[in-house]
């Protein structure tokens, strides 16, 4: 049988909870399947258990202090985040998982999390109470939106005598979580996907200094781009003018009009891929002055306006080029799910994601989204609701069901 986890490198952050003695034997159990384990003893942790035993079982040294003396060249939160393929906080305690959720930075522990970009996996552990205080699950809920995995807690028998939700998941329980974490993103990896996502609005200009668009942010779609790109998806994000930053690892290319992006788009086929959450401008004008138009005398402008190419549309019905999955978008202000569903027949596509924009408080510039998923073969009653929440979070479930999509393809669905 393949070792998955061998030659991982894995940085292991033992927070200070009793349940750090279960690291030891966690280290043990990876160390066997031929893991690389870097480790980081936070001041807390060094209440539970010693460096020397850590040491001794990972066979590299343990780090402690955010500016250590025999430190080498490169500081240590940077150098530790490039090494590893995961971070790994385990026991992750209420007072971890509050300085992560506020962007604290006082230790190496913490200035690691903040300056990483590697997939963070928890492992929570504290009294039934911590874990179900408000803050803890607002902390909780935050970091999960932010990206964060975790493993457990379990509910059980604690350390100071209570029983419930907060004990700390056993090392063979987090071990088998992380194979099948490792397993899902290499049968991705191996299967080389790939995605095109559009996003933002297009501009069509009148003149050059003119043009008809609309107040789509593009948020929505560079979350999922991203996300997308997180999962192993060489992915291309074709966007209109947008005020967001790049997304990390994605190839971004920046157009103007519906039909820069749809020949951008015809350009990346073919794909495996194709999520077009783009507000297209339905129409451009049919006249295109080269000089700024001067102000006419009658008080009535009268502009003709031809439609756009649907690239949705192109992409669902290609012949030859179709991407295995192709997803739309419908932003609507009433009758959002019955619109949608009409969408996702006329335009051809498999899924449809539809939101409804007339609550201001989701949507197009908001932080904040709320969607039900269409499926081409399923009744409307048979949709899929994702709560409100972050847009991060809503792209990385969105990102999940498209990757499980592949993998069960393969017989397995996605953890
Ligand atoms: O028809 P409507 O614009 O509401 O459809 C929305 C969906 O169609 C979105 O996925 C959007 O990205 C896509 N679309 C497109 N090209 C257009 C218009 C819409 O790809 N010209």
């Amino acid at each position: 049988m393949i070792n998955i986890l061998k030659n991982k490198k894995i940085l292991l952050i033992i927070g200070g909870g009793i349940s750090a003695y279960k690291c030891l034997d966690l280290i043990r159990l990876l160390k066997k399947q031929q893991v690389e384990i870097k480790t980081i003893l936070t001041k807390g942790g060094k209440n539970f258990i010693t460096s020397l035993s850590i040491s001794s079982l990972t066979q590299n040294k343990v780090y402690e202090d955010i500016f250590s003396s025999d430190s080498e060249s490169e500081m240590d939160h940077i150098s530790l985040s490039r090494w590893s393929d995961i971070i790994l906080i385990a026991p992750a305690t209420a007072n971890l998982i509050a300085k992560f959720a506020s962007g604290k930075a006082d230790d190496l522990a913490s200035t690691i999390a903040l300056a990483s970009n590697k997939q963070i996996i928890l492992v929570p552990a504290m009294n039934v109470r911590m874990w179900l205080h408000h803050t803890t699950r607002r902390n909780i809920k935050e970091l999960f939106n932010s990206g964060y995995l975790s493993v457990g807690p379990i509910t059980g028998d604690m350390a100071c005598g209570e029983f419930g939700e907060g004990k700390m998941s056993s090392p063979d329980e987090i071990v088998k979580y992380l194979n099948t974490y490792f397993k899902d993103r290499n049968i991705v990896k191996d299967k080389k996907l790939k995605a095109i996502v559009t996003a933002g609005p297009t501009r069509e200009y009148l003149d050059p200094v003119r043009y008809l668009s609309n107040v789509s942010s593009g948020k929505q779609g560079y979350a999922i781009a991203q996300s997308l790109a997180k999962f192993g998806i060489k992915t291309t994000l074709i966007s209109g003018p947008t005020e967001l930053k790049p997304p990390e690892n994605v190839e971004t290319i920046k157009v103007q009009t519906a039909k820069e992006m749809l020949s951008e788009v015809k350009k990346s086929l073919p794909t495996d891929i194709a999520v077009c959450s783009a507000a297209v401008a339905d129409y451009f004008f049919e006249k295109y002055s080269n000089e700024k138009l001067k102000k006419e005398n009658n008080d009535k402008l009268i502009l003709n306006l031809k439609k756009n190419p649907d690239i949705l549309e192109y992409l669902s019905k290609h012949n030859s080029l179709r991407p295995k999955l192709v997803i739309g978008f419908a932003a609507e202000t009433e009758n959002t799910l019955k619109q949608a569903k009409e969408k996702l027949l006329k335009k051809h596509c498999d899924w449809i994601v539809a939101n409804n924009v007339s609550d201001l408080s989701i949507g197009f510039n908001s932080d904040i989204n709320e969607v039900s998923i269409i499926y081409r073969n399923n009744k409307i009653e048979n949709i899929e609701n994702i709560e409100k929440n972050s847009k991060t979070f809503i792209a990385y479930e969105i990102s999940k069901k498209i990757v499980s999509n592949f993998l069960l393809k393969n017989g397995k669905s996605f953890n």
